[in-house]
């Protein structure tokens, strides 16, 4: 099998899973049990692990607070900032392209009687700072915009978005949701005044039922303050109850530690493998469109339609031997309204593909995925 759905999740590095076992085997203290060396073995762990994330992302460790997945991120910060500060506004700006755990997070937090605004996003599926610039009111209390599209892998500029937002509404909460960038695109919270950010192991080699969200501490180096989702035992200073995942929170950490080391090296296997997997398509299939953004996206992740092909059929077809997709997991019975929010019709949508590399794929893997993949649209078409 060759598996080229790494947007949907990746494989686990073997350098990760090994740093996981024995925190699923003899380590298994819990890390808020007190005066014994299970429990403060564990919590060293939990700890290192921190520190880890926090430096892919150039932020305090103390900053980082450990949840179980980026859609339970994106649910703490929507909910409990709007919760938390009800008194100060109830609008809510986010694109018409996010994930799924954004725009129905929304949907719930409309149906409590706060507003939200679905930007427009332009044809590469960028949200053009003009257009949050005119969405901005007086009770507008949080903007959330994905930094990298999972569907079409486009890169919002969210430094640009996030400058702006808190130079001119500095009351304005920006939070980013970057579930797919981290370890294939530099972000750096140093430079980048982002106020919140979610992420998830599963998208970077590491463990699935892992994620974190980034706080930036304000004004005497408080962090802001957020309404919990999860009550109890005040475990993440109140942030997030519930006994730690160590043998997780370890995964991720280390997948964070590789991801951060490996960046470039990362980066450029992907955008190697993307110009083979991109001209061995172009060459075969003349008609052949890619949606996106053709250079502010993320590596190893491409989006194209073939006129006149039904892409379940063909991934169908190929499921045995490779694994490709018609657009997210998430919202697999229903077709993709990133792509009808870019412009495309029904027939281009059912036309449409994503591909989504890793760092475990060889050029021989990709050739033989373009031979296979150019055979069946040719036996379907007969
Ligand atoms: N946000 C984006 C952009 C994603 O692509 C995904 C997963 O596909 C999520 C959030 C949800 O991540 P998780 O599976 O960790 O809940």
């Amino acid at each position: 099998m060759i598996y080229l759905d790494n947007s949907a999740t990746t494989p686990i590095d073997p350098e990760v899973s090994k740093a996981m076992w024995p925190y699923l085997t003899e380590e298994y203290g819990n890390p808020s049990s007190k005066y014994y060396t299970l429990a403060e073995n564990a919590k060293k762990a939990v700890e290192e692990a921190r520190s880890h994330v926090a430096s892919l992302l150039s932020c305090q460790p103390d900053e980082i607070i450990f949840t179980s997945c980026a859609t339970e991120s994106n649910n703490f910060v929507l909910k409990g900032i709007v919760h938390y500060y009800k008194n100060k506004g109830k609008h809510i700006i986010t694109s018409k392209i996010e994930h799924k755990s954004i725009l129905e997070t929304c949907k719930f937090l409309e149906s409590e009687g706060y507003e939200v605004t679905y930007l427009d996003v332009d044809q590469y599926g960028q949200v053009q700072l003009e257009t949050l610039k005119n969405a901005i009111r007086e009770d507008t209390i949080l903007v959330s915009i994905m930094w990298g599209n999972n569907e079409i892998g486009t890169l919002n500029n969210i430094e640009e978005l996030a400058k702006y937002v808190k130079e001119h509404h500095p009351h304005v909460f920006f939070h980013t949701d970057a579930t797919q960038v981290l370890g294939k695109i530099e972000v750096d919270l140093s430079k980048v005044p982002v106020d919140f950010l979610s992420l998830s192991a599963h998208k970077m080699y590491g463990p699935k039922g892992i994620g974190a969200c980034f706080i930036r501490k304000r004004e005497l180096g408080l962090r802001t303050k957020i309404t919990p989702l999860l009550h109890g035992g005040n475990q993440e200073d109140g942030y997030r109850s519930g006994t730690l995942s160590v043998h997780n929170i370890v995964g991720l950490g280390k997948a964070a530690e590789i991801a951060k080391a490996n960046l470039k090296e990362h980066q450029t296997k992907l955008l190697e493998l993307e110009k083979q997997l991109v001209s061995a398509l172009k060459e075969n299939f003349p008609n052949i469109k890619f949606n996106g953004h053709p250079k502010q996206k993320i590596p190893g992740v491409i989006n194209f339609t073939i006129p006149g092909i039904n892409n379940e059929l063909i991934i169908r077809s190929l499921k045995d031997e490779f694994a490709i997709s018609t657009g997210s997991a998430c919202s697999i019975n229903e077709p993709s309204y990133v792509l009808s929010a870019i412009g495309l019709n029904v027939m281009e949508v059912k036309s449409s593909f994503r591909v989504s590399l890793n760092k475990y794929i060889d050029y021989n893997e990709i050739n033989n995925f373009c031979i296979n993949f150019k055979k069946t649209v040719e036996n379907l078409m007969i």
